[in-house]
């Protein structure tokens, strides 16, 4: 906090989506600009007291992980003696997170305690850094299982003949957009679906094609 207050504006302490998203306006025009995030590795910095979790969260702090290098009273860590799962303090760990709207970051915890994170988390989970063990097969990174089971992609839809058909007729409307064969598909997944499309590409909002369309930065 002090750094960013001595940073004259150049580095922002994000404490709220409403705080990223006005960064992120800021940062098109002054490329400059820099932020950051509070985070915590390691639940044993609540002295074993959930309620100091309001104390950390009112001092700014947004992501914390279960655990780092050791077993502790929320959760096991993969380099842990006995790389245990969530206990119960640590269950309810969980849910005074997810109250507060502080990320959970699963990087350094045991095997287990991710599994029983992902068991009753209801909102978005964090491994802020890891790797996976088809590079490097070590307690440390997560096994493509994992990779394969939390992919935001559940499910992949055919690209079918109507599909195709509607990709043409928006050819007129997206081409001056820039838009490629790719983008077209996706688009007409979502006419065909009447399901809402998520896209990085901010040129989109100007397409009127009667379906929800969000920008996601
Ligand atoms: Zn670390």
């Amino acid at each position: 906090m002090n750094f960013a207050r001595g940073s004259g504006g150049g580095f922002v302490v994000i404490k709220s989506s409403t705080d990223l998203a006005t960064y992120l306006q800021r940062q098109q025009v002054n490329g400059k600009l820099t932020a950051g995030l509070l985070s915590i590795e390691g639940a044993h910095a609540l002295d074993g007291k959930l309620e100091n979790l309001e104390v950390l969260y009112r001092a700014g702090y947004r992501m914390m992980s279960p655990s780092h290098f050791f077993d502790n009273d929320i959760g096991g860590s993969a380099a842990g003696a006995h790389k245990t799962g969530l206990t119960e303090k640590g269950r309810e760990w969980v849910r005074q997170m997810e109250a507060r709207h502080v990320i959970i970051d699963l990087a350094h915890a045991a095997a287990q305690t991710i599994e029983d994170v992902l068991a009753i988390a209801s909102r978005p989970l964090v491994v802020s850094h890891t790797g996976v063990k088809g590079t490097c097969d070590n307690n440390r990174n997560l096994s493509e299982a994992w990779e394969d089971a939390h992919s935001p992609i559940s499910e992949g839809a055919p690209f079918t003949s109507e599909h195709a058909r509607i990709a043409g007729s928006l050819v007129g409307q997206t081409r001056s957009l820039g838009l490629s064969l790719g983008d077209r598909a996706c688009l007409a997944l979502g006419i065909a679906t009447r399901a809402p499309v998520y896209t990085a590409d901010r040129s989109w909002k100007n397409l009127k094609l009667g379906i929800g369309i969000h920008v996601i930065r």
